[in-house]
């Protein structure tokens, strides 16, 4: 769990450092129903995943959870999330999650109503040089879920996804 720990102040830094000219990106309360952030960086054969949902994708609400119903749904929601292998597959099935850490606001108070669902995903792979896809699973299982914004960060370059219920795959 440490390596993506540290390496979420990188993420941060360079998500901020590219929407300068965004000033609501990813302030609390300013995120878009339906769409999800992702941040992919890739380290040696180790990639690391961070992603960021509104509740409403996942759950259709973003308050607190107040029946055990809506918590119920929250802990099916945190178990889905951590299926990484399924959320997302890498062709010839070259890198396989190691690490995941799913959280998510709405089991404590919200204040800014609008409560979100993070996960961080650790993906070892045999050769990163073999790795051409990443086919995103996420609206199978969401299906609130319409855009995934992908942002993808090597120590070469930096590109941007913009991935749909038809067009899911990120081809690097
Ligand atoms: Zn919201």
């Amino acid at each position: 769990m440490k390596a993506l720990f540290v390496l979420a102040p990188l993420f941060l830094g360079l998500v901020t450092a590219s929407h300068a000219n965004e000033p609501h990106h990813r302030q609390h309360g300013a995120h878009q129903h339906g769409q999800v952030e992702l941040n992919i960086a890739i380290e040696g054969n180790t990639i690391y995943l961070e992603m960021h949902s509104p509740g409403y994708n996942i759950v259709g609400f973003e308050h607190q959870v107040q029946s055990d119903e809506q918590h119920q749904a929250v802990k099916r929601a945190l178990q889905l999330l951590g299926q990484a292998d399924a959320l997302f597959v890498f062709t010839g099935d070259v890198c396989q999650a190691r690490e995941v850490d799913v959280t998510t606001e709405l089991l404590q108070p919200v204040r800014h109503g609008h409560g979100e669902f993070e996960a961080n995903y650790l993906f070892q792979c045999k050769a990163i040089t073999q790795l051409e896809v990443i086919d995103v699973q996420l609206f199978d299982f969401f299906p609130n879920i319409s855009e995934v914004r992908a942002q993808f960060i090597t120590d070469k370059e930096q590109k941007i996804f913009e991935l749909n219920s038809v067009q899911r795959k990120i081809r690097l």
